[in-house]
């Protein structure tokens, strides 16, 4: 039996009083593009965080591939590529050496040629040994996402990928978001617009107030929703 690339099990995270996540159930399997939707504050950034490991879910279980996030979380963190909302790197170094250094951090050695081929595909070549403090927001956000693939990860977050990016690049990311897909790759996109989940997700969950409050095919949710009120929610 083939095992869910992600398999969320009533988890649960509070800050304080404040339940940011209420009892998250949600299975998504291999090959999938999955979109995670939800207003402002709903829980999708703890929810990605806490897949990735860096927010330690007070209840549940959360596994990558099979994988314990909590108790095998190397086997877990393998098989997740992580492309964070907020853009933050080290001013100082280039592009390449922010790759490597992500390289070494899964014990990665020589991986110069997949490297390149990432900058390659993300058009990146010609940037490889600037500063990062030297690339624009958009290039910046495509290096998070060049970071996410160096270890090869069959299963790729992406939280809030398009927020602030002009429609070229936009549409340049869904592209290659959509190769990755096809080559094989889990997508679990965390979004605010239901267009871009409409045209590009197979299943969408709705998360609301640290709860899924829908979960179905688009096409089903979008029947199932007046279409308007639905926009108006996410939005
Ligand atoms: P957005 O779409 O605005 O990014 P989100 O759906 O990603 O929102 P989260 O960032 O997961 O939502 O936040 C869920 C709730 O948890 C919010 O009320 C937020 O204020 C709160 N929260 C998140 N991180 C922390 C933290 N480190 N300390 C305290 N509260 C937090």
């Amino acid at each position: 039996m083939t095992v869910p690339a992600i398999r969320i099990a009533s988890v649960t995270k509070s800050y304080g009083a404040l339940k940011a996540l209420g009892g998250v159930d949600l299975e998504i399997g291999q090959g999938e593009f999955f979109g995670l939707l939800g207003p402002n504050g709903a829980g999708k950034t703890t929810l990605i965080s806490a897949l990735a490991g860096l927010v330690r879910p007070d209840g549940g279980v959360l596994e990558v591939m099979g994988h314990d996030v909590v108790r095998d979380y190397r086997n877990a963190r393998r098989n997740l590529g992580v492309v964070p909302q907020e853009l933050v790197f080290d001013p100082f170094f280039t592009v390449r050496e922010l790759l490597r250094i992500q390289s070494g951090y899964f014990g990665i050695r020589g991986n110069d040629d997949w490297i390149d081929e990432i900058l390659a595909s993300l058009d990146l070549t010609a940037k490889a040994s600037s500063n990062m403090r030297s690339l624009s927001g958009g290039m910046k956000r495509r290096v998070l996402v060049a970071q996410a693939l160096v270890h090869r990860p069959p299963v790729i977050v992406l939280d809030e990928p398009t927020a602030g990016v002009d429609v070229e690049l936009r549409q340049g990311l869904w592209q290659f978001v959509r190769k990755l897909n096809r080559d094989g790759h889990t997508i679990v996109l965390t979004t605010h617009y239901l267009e871009e989940a409409e045209t590009l997700c197979g299943r969408i969950a709705m998360l609301k107030a640290g709860k899924v409050v829908a979960l179905d095919t688009t096409d089903n949710l979008l029947r199932r929703f007046a279409t308007h009120s639905l926009r108006v929610k996410v939005g």
